[in-house]
């Protein structure tokens, strides 16, 4: 048994990082464990960004080849082919290589003093008297222990070690399972638009997407609560009325399967000497699957309070509570807003979202939206823009819809 770290950070991915980096900074001894040999690989997730959630972490501008491409709209296609194109004055998402991004902030947190054991995997967590006191580590075949006075858990959506230190699963209704690709010659692409695709013929409680690289190679993937992703995305790219004209000659490649969890955070985060982030938290948008700028901005909190309650020598539940509390003051209005979106997306039929779209190019709601600079926080966005007429009148639609469809 060693006794390594003030804290156990479990997963190398973004919100593991940045708890890390936020941590040792402040001095605090951190080791990262991480199962994969190599930081960021393999990349399941197209890190399609905001600029402005970047920019809140002191993370934009990125340092060259992190950035791939940056966008000024998106253009959402209903399920029966109709076009809805939003258009903005500059530049209000961009695409990271989310392999470079990850490795950037393991470098950073490694700069600010954290250590790194790649190729280690966790299987379990040690608890003694009802308090996580570190962890076992599957390393070359061997399983040591390492103990620590906090673990932070951000080990993504599988979230195996939850149950251990006495918190809920996440919810596995809300799961979806995705694909994830890059393509190679599409055609007719605006480099500055990301097109989004509704329909459950294609991805049924979620949506396809082309995100450019730039004119003519992009990442495409879609999620889907049934069926098969490599088959429908096949199906997608084959007989999709809009996309496969784009596709029909273009070439496939790094095609990677994960899952998202929308169903919003677990319903509480911390327990005696651990907490979770990220994903393995549930810190995901339920609307769209984000989870990078969440997640962070989760890792971040965490690592504030982790710091307070090491320095005060108390990991208790009691402590570590004010981890909860801040980040649900941060995020909790707007998580709730998401996840009643997705439950009202999730039973629309393609005739009703056809409808709602139809309505949206009815009343110009492009035209409200066209000041849009906030994309994480939104339930806040959507109170900014009920001042607009066009925006009350596809809100009233879609609250109609709500209370017709969730009696
Ligand atoms: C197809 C797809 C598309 C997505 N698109 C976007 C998007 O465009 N924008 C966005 O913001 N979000 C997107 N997401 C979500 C985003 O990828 C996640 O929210 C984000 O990666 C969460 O970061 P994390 O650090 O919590 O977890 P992860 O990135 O999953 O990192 C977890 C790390 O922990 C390691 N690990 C796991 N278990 C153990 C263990 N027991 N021991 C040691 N190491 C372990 C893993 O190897 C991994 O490196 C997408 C997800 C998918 C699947």
């Amino acid at each position: 048994m060693k006794t390594v770290s003030d804290a156990a950070v479990v997963g190398g991915g973004p919100c593991g990082s940045f708890a890390a980096y936020n941590l040792a900074r402040l001095g605090f001894v951190v080791t990262v464990f991480e199962e994969h040999h190599e930081i960021g690989v393999p990349s399941h997730c197209p890190g399609h960004l905001s600029i402005k959630g970047l920019k809140s972490l002191g993370q934009y501008p990125l340092g060259k080849g992190i950035i791939v491409n940056t966008f000024t709209g998106a253009n959402l296609c209903s399920p029966s082919g109709k076009e809805f194109s939003v258009h903005l004055s500059s530049p209000v998402t961009c695409t990271v290589d989310r392999a470079s991004f990850d490795r950037h902030l393991a470098e950073m947190a490694e700069h600010a003093g954290a250590h790194y054991q790649l190729g280690s995997r966790v299987d379990s967590l040690i608890v003694k008297d009802g308090y996580v006191k570190g962890v076992a580590v599957r390393q070359n075949g061997n399983t040591e222990e390492f103990l620590a006075r906090l673990v932070i858990d951000a080990e993504g959506v599988s979230s195996r070690l939850l149950k251990q230190s006495g918190l809920n699963a996440l919810d596995r209704s809300m799961v979806v399972n995705a694909v994830q690709a890059r393509i190679r010659n599409v055609k007719d692409m605006e480099s500055n638009m990301v097109e989004v695709f509704l329909g459950n013929d294609y991805a049924p409680g979620f949506y396809a997407w082309l995100i450019p690289e730039n004119d003519d190679e992009a990442k495409v993937g879609l999620a889907a609560r049934t069926g098969n992703p490599r088959e429908l995305l096949q199906r997608f790219i084959l007989k999709h009325s809009i996309a496969s004209k784009k596709l029909t000659s273009a070439k496939l490649s790094q095609m990677v399967f994960h899952p998202i969890t929308l169903g919003g955070p677990i319903p509480k985060s911390f327990s005696n000497g651990f907490l979770a982030v990220g994903d393995a938290a549930s810190q995901v948008k339920p609307t769209t699957g984000g989870g990078v700028i969440f997640g962070m901005s989760c890792a971040k909190i965490a690592a504030d309070v982790a710091s307070e309650a090491l320095r005060a020598n108390d990991v208790s539940s009691r402590s570590l509570s004010e981890y909860q509390k801040r980040w649900t003051n941060v995020w909790g209005f707007d998580v709730k807003t998401m996840l009643r979106m997705r439950k009202l997306l999730n039973r629309m039929s393609d005739e009703t979202m056809d409808n709602a779209i139809n309505l949206c190019r009815r009343v110009g709601l492009n035209k409200a939206l066209e000041g849009v600079q906030e994309i994480d926080f939104q339930g806040q966005s959507l109170l900014h823009f009920m001042r607009s007429p066009r925006m009350l009148t596809t809100l009233g639609y879609f609250l109609y819809l709500y209370l017709s469809i969730n009696p």
